[in-house]
């Protein structure tokens, strides 16, 4: 094909042009966020901030199907509660944001300039992560062994001043909920800490179609002040992989650092012991580089802001009235059936603007369904279908009578669509090593159609040496992403990943392949 035969796209960059470009055309073209006057920060938008609901919703539920509460706790972290764990402080003081002063004055060169009368005795952090300060509290809620298992979540913002952000995926001030609970036994504690683990990564499959990996972190990777951490890792369009959540047991570090000590049931004193698990605003840049394609945003039905954009076709006064008393009963009926436990989620975009470009809007804001309704349709009882998934010209005419239940059909079906592409994807791009002229060439041979895109996910063995993970990430800017305890379908199941075999680099035996990837 020539090139100027190419099939226009909605977005440019397309993916295989520039990717990076691509992921910030399509969050401005489906207005789910932009940046903002204040470096690293974002502004989410609407149809953005409306599906961090849907995802906080879900999560929220499963949460406290697994018995944790909610509750708040204060944005400033006092500068000393962060000290008071030696690896966490180190881990974080790179990038916090201060508060040294409370009042501002005139300047002497005009201005406002902080009042040095109103110096705080001690600076406060913006909570960067809130173990410690909510550590403070638990010290004072927990006494005995009755009082646990203390199960606590909390929906915040935090800051973390990086230095190279981009929109979702690494911002500094993000959204995210931090789960922090406390137990009489380490068993306790890291059930725990495995429990929130699968109930990430079933909300990624589930609920975002996204694949994850589950398993734990090299100790170069690990949460500052963690014991474990363990998280899901998923892979990208681009064959990156993305961190895409993280649960750590905190032995109990946390517990003396911050004093949450309990009289057991024999009436000695223990220290508690801590866990910690997150997910965060970057979820939305995971979702979008799992499913987005040339044309936009392309959302999970489980998720969606809308399931059904409901498109009138107004043509003259005389049809009006007509297609709109049609429109607004299809959108009744639809409201009023279920998808995935929740009522369809209906729009009816009537605004006065060209029928095409309407569509477009939509296809790029990644909407699942979009149903056409003109006079026509109403004279026979029809409308025109479309799903997000197929092409934008691939329409189906449905009858009135079908309507609801081809609906419910198509949402699950493009739900499951999403998820198995998504595996294969994964599993296409998934290799297992062995030999370290492999692993060099699947890391940085040129693909001829793509140039700015090589590698995946190498599933090689590495003997657990740090100088081995340090030579990879110098040499090829790879990482090991974790230590696989789940299966990739298409690929290897657990137990075959959990073979013996000889570290790549070092030939020093090694118990199993590890999962080494470029990152996010
Ligand atoms: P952590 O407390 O470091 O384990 O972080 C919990 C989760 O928050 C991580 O697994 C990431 O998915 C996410 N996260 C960490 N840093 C950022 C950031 N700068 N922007 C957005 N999300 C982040």
């Amino acid at each position: 094909m020539a090139k100027n035969d190419a099939p226009k796209t909605a977005i440019s960059p397309t993916r295989a042009e520039d990717y990076a470009e691509w992921y910030q055309q399509v969050v401005r073209a489906a207005d789910l966020a932009e940046s903002s006057p204040v470096r690293g920060c974002m502004v989410i938008k609407p149809w953005g901030y409306a599906l961090w609901e849907n995802i906080q919703r879900e999560l929220d539920r499963m949460f406290k199907a697994t018995g944790h509460k909610n509750a708040y706790f204060p944005l400033f972290i006092p500068k000393s509660f962060l000290e008071k764990e030696a690896e966490h402080v180190e881990g974080f003081a790179k990038e916090c944001a201060i508060v040294t002063h409370h009042r501002l004055v005139a300047g002497p060169e005009g201005g406002l300039v902080p009042d040095p009368e109103a110096k705080l005795e001690e600076p406060l952090i913006v909570r960067p992560t809130s173990e410690t300060i909510i550590g403070a509290a638990f010290a004072s809620w927990v006494q005995s062994y009755r009082d646990l298992p203390l199960l606590i979540n909390q929906w915040a913002n935090v800051v973390r001043w990086e230095l190279r952000t981009r929109l979702f995926l690494r911002t500094a001030e993000f959204l995210w909920q931090e789960g922090h609970t406390a137990h009489a036994t380490e068993e306790e504690a890291r059930a725990e800490t495995m429990q929130m683990l699968d109930v990430y990564a079933t909300f990624a499959e589930d609920f975002m179609a996204m694949p994850v990996i589950k398993g734990p972190k090299t100790a170069s990777e690990r949460f500052p002040g963690a014991v474990d951490t363990y998280a899901i890792e998923a892979m990208m369009q681009d064959r990156k992989a993305l961190q895409a959540g993280t649960s750590h047991f905190l032995g109990q570090n946390f517990a003396k650092a911050s004093g949450i000590k309990f009289q057991t049931a024999k009436e000695t004193e223990e220290y508690a012991w801590t866990t910690s698990w997150g997910v965060s605003t970057r979820l939305i840049g995971g979702l979008l580089m799992t499913h987005a394609d040339d044309d936009g945003l392309v959302l999970p039905p489980r998720l969606a802001p809308a399931h059904v954009i409901i498109l009138p076709v107004l043509r003259g006064d005389d049809t009006k009235a007509k297609v709109m008393e049609y429109v607004d009963a299809v959108a009744a009926e639809l409201r009023s059936a279920s998808y995935g436990g929740r009522p369809i989620e209906v729009e009816v975009d009537k605004r006065d603007i060209r029928g095409g470009d309407k569509q477009w809007e939509w296809i790029k804001k990644g909407a699942p369904i979009r149903v056409e309704i003109g006079p026509r349709d109403v004279d026979g009882n029809v409308m025109m279908v479309a799903r997000r998934d197929r092409s934008p010209k691939d329409k189906v005419s449905v009858t009135r009578g079908e309507i609801v239940s081809h609906i419910v059909g198509t949402l699950s079906d493009i739900q499951s669509g999403l998820l198995a592409k998504a595996k294969q994807h994964r599993a296409a791009n998934t290799k297992r090593i062995d030999d370290m002229k492999d692993f060099e060439k699947f890391f940085t041979a040129k693909n001829e159609d793509k140039p700015e895109i090589h590698g995946g996910f190498a599933l090689a063995h590495w003997s657990g040496e740090p100088e081995v993970e340090a030579h990879l990430k110098d040499k090829f800017k790879v990482t090991i992403r974790n230590i696989p305890l789940s299966g990739i379908d298409g690929v290897a199941d657990a137990k075959e990943l959990q073979e013996e075999g000889r570290c790549i680099v070092s030939g020093k035996p090694s118990r199993q392949r590890v999962v080494f990837a470029k990152s996010y």
